[in-house]
């Protein structure tokens, strides 16, 4: 590390909060599947800050998208209408088969829309008394950091000396579709969870779990809520993670990808008769649906679907999966995931997430631990094969000079 870029990070630990723990290089440049640091050295970005990035740095689609709107209209607020958000919430409904949508900035503002609308669906056409809805959750779930939504994490450290927390949360295993049934009563206004798990580890949960939960809403008059914030938007293969089990879910929560890593742009896209509860006064966001993120949002999708974005994740996935495989290391304990998006699990008796990655940013490969024990491997969803080659050589010359 250079002393240039040790003063950056000195700086920054100095005067910023010390609620992330960075990798130890200073980006200064992205462009494609490719980050450079200060000091010029290139690197292959296989993080997309933590998927939010998988039409790659910069993409130039959406460089003409922000500058062309920059120049004419960037916020309103939603006091006025805008020529930009129809569009961009037709098309958003439209790849979703969904009715209405409700348009955020974070993942955690959008998560926390869809909670309120269940609730209010809950109380109003479940008939749900007052204060008593309950919302099922899995076991080590990560949904974001508010107040309310680290109330029903398994985390300890998310929750500690941040209480009182937020009632209403009823937590059940991951992929286990009997717990459910087991947990639901007649308060049960909606069962809120990751197609996939992804800070837990991208974990995927047993073949037809998904279609039993689905069965099992039905049955009980309980809303299925998809947090797709980061399984969505083509990172497993498919547009959206609940495709791979042909279902549809009643509420679906989209975030990261949407903005292109541009601005922050989320969603709730609900079934008809729920978001349409949401009345004026019930809920709200200054930038939320603004000019700039809807420009964005839709050339997001657009270069999403023309560039047949999803395709290559399921294509490039399983190559990049068997040649991880094929590696003999024994550091690797276990590859887990679908698309571009694996985690690899680390031996911790020999290693940890952390030290590997830190050996893999020596050798230009960009990537975070997560959990202590995993790493992930989620580069944008446009690297291409020899891209992914030269990463794939990376790591496993990092993982021999390890032993
Ligand atoms: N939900 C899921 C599944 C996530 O992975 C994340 C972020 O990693 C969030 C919600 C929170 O999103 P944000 O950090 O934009 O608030």
């Amino acid at each position: 590390m250079s002393k240039h870029q040790d003063s950056f990070i000195a700086r920054e630990n100095a005067i910023c909060a010390p609620n992330y723990l960075p990798i130890p290089v200073v980006i200064a440049r992205g462009e494609g599947v490719w980050l450079w640091d200060i000091d010029g050295n290139k690197y292959l970005d296989m993080m997309s800050a933590y998927s939010a990035v998988s039409q790659g740095h910069l993409h130039p689609r959406l460089v003409k998208a922000v500058n062309e709107q920059i120049k004419t209209l960037t916020l309103t607020s939603r006091a006025y209408y805008n020529d930009k958000l129809c569009p961009f919430l037709e098309k958003l409904c439209s790849l979703s088969n969904m009715a209405l949508a409700l348009p955020m900035n974070t993942g955690a503002e959008a998560v926390e829309t869809s909670i309120k609308a269940a609730r209010r669906w809950g109380y109003e056409v479940k008939n749900i008394p007052n204060n008593k809805a309950e919302i099922i959750v899995a076991k080590n779930n990560f949904h974001g950091r508010t107040t309310t939504i680290i109330s029903f994490s398994s985390e300890p450290d998310y929750k500690k000396h941040f209480g009182p927390l937020t009632p209403g949360f009823v937590e059940v295993p991951f992929g286990d579709a009997d717990a459910l049934e087991a947990a639901i009563t007649p308060n049960t206004c909606a069962f809120l969870v990751e197609p996939i798990q992804g800070e837990a580890g991208i974990i995927i949960p047993p073949d037809g779990w998904l279609k039993r939960v689905r069965e099992l809403c039905n049955k009980h008059k309980v809303l299925l809520i998809l947090d797709e914030i980061q399984s969505g938007l083509g990172r497993t293969g498919k547009l959206f993670a609940y495709e791979h089990e042909d279902i549809e879910p009643d509420m679906l929560i989209l975030g990261k990808a949407l903005g292109g890593g541009f601005v922050p742009v989320s969603a709730v896209l609900a079934k008809q008769g729920i978001l349409d509860l949401m009345g004026p006064g019930s809920h709200g966001s200054t930038f939320g649906g603004n000019p700039l993120a809807a420009a964005v949002g839709l050339e997001a999708l657009n270069v999403i679907v023309d560039e047949k974005l999803s395709e290559r994740s399921e294509e490039l996935g399983h190559y990049l999966m068997d040649r991880l495989k094929k590696i003999d290391s024994p550091y690797i304990k276990s590859l887990h995931g679908r698309g571009l998006w694996i985690g690899m699990e680390v031996n911790s008796k020999l290693k940890s997430g952390r030290t590997v990655c830190e050996a893999l940013l020596k050798n230009g490969v960009l990537s975070k631990e997560t959990h202590e024990t995993v790493v992930r491997f989620a580069p944008p969803l446009t690297i291409t094969k020899e891209e992914l080659d030269w990463g794939l050589e990376r790591i496993e010359a990092t993982l021999k000079e390890l032993s």
